[in-house]
Parts: C-alpha cells; sequence; structure tokens
C-alpha cells in the first residue's frame, strides 16, 4: 500500500492560451516520464476557478488542455490524463490539509504576494489556499515525483512540509494500524534543464504566463508562424550581441531567455548555444528561433485544433481517466480518514 515506489503526478490550469513556458517546463517533461514512470496528468480545474473563470470559456479551456497533453506526446490509455473536478478526493484531502497546514507557512507564499498583488483583500480564499489543494492532489495519490517549473518550487516544499506534518502529528494513529512511518511520502519536485522559468518575452524579470493581460509576452502553443515570428523579432533584447560564453549572461535576463528557449527547444545545452551564436546579432538569432519554435509547435498545435473537433473524444479520455484515478485515490482517502479519526464505510 505505502510501498510502491515511485509516482509521478502533475497539474496544469485550464486558464487560457498555454505557452513556451508551460510547454518548456512542463509538458515536456510529462511525455519524456512516461517511458519509465505510472503518470498521472491533471487538468487542474479547482485551481483555475481561485479566479474568476467565464463558464464556457473554462470548458473551452479543459479540453483543449486535454488535447494539448495528448498532441505534445501524452498517451491517455498507458497513463491518467482527467480533470481534478471528476474526483471529489482531490478537495476532501485539501479540506484535511487545511487543518494541518499553518497560517504562518500559507503567508510566505510568494505566488499569493505576487497573484493577489495590491487587491489581497479582495483575493478569494481559494486563491490563498491553493498551495494545500496542491499538496492534496499530489498526496491523494501518494504521488512521489512532480515535473513542475521553477515557480512552483515553494508550493513543492509546502507539500512535503504537509506530508511531513501529517505523519509525526498522526504518528501514533498511522503506527497502530499497521502503515508504513511515511503514510504520505515526502514528494520530490522534478526542475531539469534549460527553462524551468520562460521568461516574458517583454520584461526578463517576470515569468512568461498564461494570466498575463498581454499576449505579445508569450509564444502560444496555438500561434501560428506569423504570430511566432512577430513575438519574437519584437522581443525585448539589449543593444550588445550575444555573448559565446554562458557568463556573459549575466545581468542579461533577456538574452538568457531567448537562449535557454533556445538551447530546450534543439534538446542541446546553453553553451552549445553561444558556441554556434556568440557574436552574432540578435536579429539572426530570433530568426533561428523562429524557425525551430515553428518546427516544434506547428504540428502540436495543428493535432491540437484536430482534437477539439470532437469534444465527446476528449470528454471520454477524461472521463476514463477519472475513473481510473479513483480507483487510486479511493483508499488513500479512507484510510487518510481512518487515521485521523474520522469514521468511514
Ligand atoms: P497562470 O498564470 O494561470 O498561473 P501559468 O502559465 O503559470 O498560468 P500553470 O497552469 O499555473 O500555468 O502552470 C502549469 C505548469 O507550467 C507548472 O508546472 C508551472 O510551473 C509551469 N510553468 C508555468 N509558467 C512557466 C514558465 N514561464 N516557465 C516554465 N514553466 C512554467
Ligand atoms: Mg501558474
Amino acid at each position: 500500500m505505502t510501498d510502491q515506489k515511485f509516482r509521478v503526478f502533475s497539474g496544469v490550469q485550464p486558464t487560457g492560451n498555454l505557452h513556451l513556458g508551460n510547454y518548456l517546463g512542463a509538458i515536456t517533461k510529462f511525455v519524456a516520464l512516461q517511458e519509465s514512470h505510472e503518470c498521472l496528468y491533471c487538468v487542474v480545474d479547482l485551481h483555475a476557478i481561485t479566479v474568476w473563470q467565464e463558464p464556457k470559456e473554462l470548458e473551452h479551456n479543459i479540453r483543449e488542455v486535454t488535447a494539448t497533453f495528448i498532441a505534445s506526446g501524452i498517451d491517455p490509455k498507458a497513463h491518467i490524463v482527467f480533470n481534478q473536478s471528476r474526483v471529489s478526493g482531490h478537495a476532501e484531502l485539501a479540506w484535511i490539509f487545511n487543518c494541518v497546514a499553518r497560517m504562518g507557512w500559507l503567508n510566505r507564499m510568494t505566488h499569493f504576494k505576487e497573484k493577489a498583488g495590491k487587491h489581497r483583500e479582495n483575493a478569494s480564499v481559494g486563491l490563498y489556499s491553493y498551495p494545500n489543494l496542491m499538496a492534496a492532489d499530489i498526496l491523494l495519490y501518494r504521488a512521489t515525483h512532480v515535473p513542475v517549473g521553477d515557480d512552483q518550487k515553494q508550493h513543492l516544499e509546502l507539500s512535503r512540509d504537509i506530508a511531513q506534518k501529517f505523519n509525526t502529528d498522526f504518528s501514533g494513529s498511522i503506527a497502530r494500524r499497521g502503515f508504513d512511518e511515511t503514510f504520505f511520502p515526502l514528494p520530490e519536485p522534478l526542475i531539469t534543464g534549460p527553462a524551468t522559468r520562460v521568461m516574458s518575452l517583454r520584461d526578463g524579470s517576470s515569468k512568461m504566463s498564461k494570466s498575463d493581460p498581454s499576449d505579445m509576452t508569450r509564444i502560444n502553443m496555438m500561434d501560428d508562424a506569423d504570430a511566432i515570428a512577430k513575438k519574437f523579432r519584437k522581443a525585448r533584447t539589449d543593444p550588445e550581441p550575444l555573448p559565446s560564453e554562458e557568463a556573459g549572461l549575466k545581468d542579461r535576463p533577456e538574452a538568457e531567455n531567448l537562449v535557454g528557449i533556445y538551447a530546450a527547444l534543439a534538446g542541446i545545452a546553453r553553451e552549445e548555444v553561444l558556441r554556434e551564436f556568440g557574436g552574432g546579432q540578435f536579429s539572426s538569432f530570433k530568426e533561428e528561433l523562429t524557425g525551430i519554435a515553428v518546427e516544434k509547435l506547428g504540428p502540436i498545435g495543428a493535432e491540437t485544433k484536430r482534437l477539439m473537433d470532437d469534444p465527446a473524444h476528449i470528454d471520454a479520455i477524461l472521463s476514463d481517466g477519472a475513473a481510473r484515478a479513483r480507483v487510486i485515490a479511493e483508499p488513500i482517502l479512507r484510510q487518510t480518514k481512518e487515521v485521523i479519526g474520522l469514521l468511514t464505510d
């Protein structure tokens, strides 16, 4: 029961246009991990509603994230793809974790501070407690590995703190029931490669985001070749030529970002990119960057569109994935309740 070795869980919010940051920071890792691990990939719709979503758009976005997963190479038969709200255990375990996590822990979350900004008093309670739901997403399956972008590092640490506190607070009850003392594993973040934090094309100090109001800040997965070319052409850079070595990228966040994107798309190290383009102007580098981005994203965008023409097929995938997710989640949630002292059927 608690002895399963590796299980991968990760999620993407259906909050709008998926972008190059999501692809390089998360989805490409999801695809690669399928080779060696049992994986659950979740469209985290309950996270999306922590900020207002237009219901029709939300429906569309849930299907579009699913279609993008599949178009990118995630296999929903060999692994599990589903939308979070279909498995009620996520919300139930999140409530339990609301009672485990401490106010002081959540008060430290920089993500909330950034997202709520000046309108803190007006932010939803859900946006504040979102990291507890994220811990529940992972631990509902006793997942051990979580591929995410760099921006989720702090939330993963919180998930580990929650797992640890639960295991300690209930250690007596856990032992009495004959469970392993690590009732919940401490999940490991997998944050690797040259593009773990893709930055906005207009501002090298802020992350590329779905929720950024300006479309020029990001390359969307569904952008056509013209849009990709235009966005890279207008991407902010500095007046110096590209450096020939990595040290030359220091204090040049926009240059560093574009080099990281190229390296990740080409599957090579940043040094290699600089060896090839060092000393050159951004204009010609940007043309090469456009070429490789179109080559990678074009077929995924086209396949996503094709899948979106058959929403019933996507819905069937999500429904089947949720049924299989429930089979894993139900005993873990029941055991969790028993450990706490809640009576179950
Ligand atoms: P939102 O602005 O609505 O929060 P988002 O772009 O941050 O959207 P999420 O759905 O929150 O996207 O994140 C999905 C996954 O993509 C997470 O693993 C996250 O770490 C990763 N990710 C998001 N943005 C980037 C980025 N700019 N670079 C690398 N990874 C990213
Ligand atoms: Mg995000």
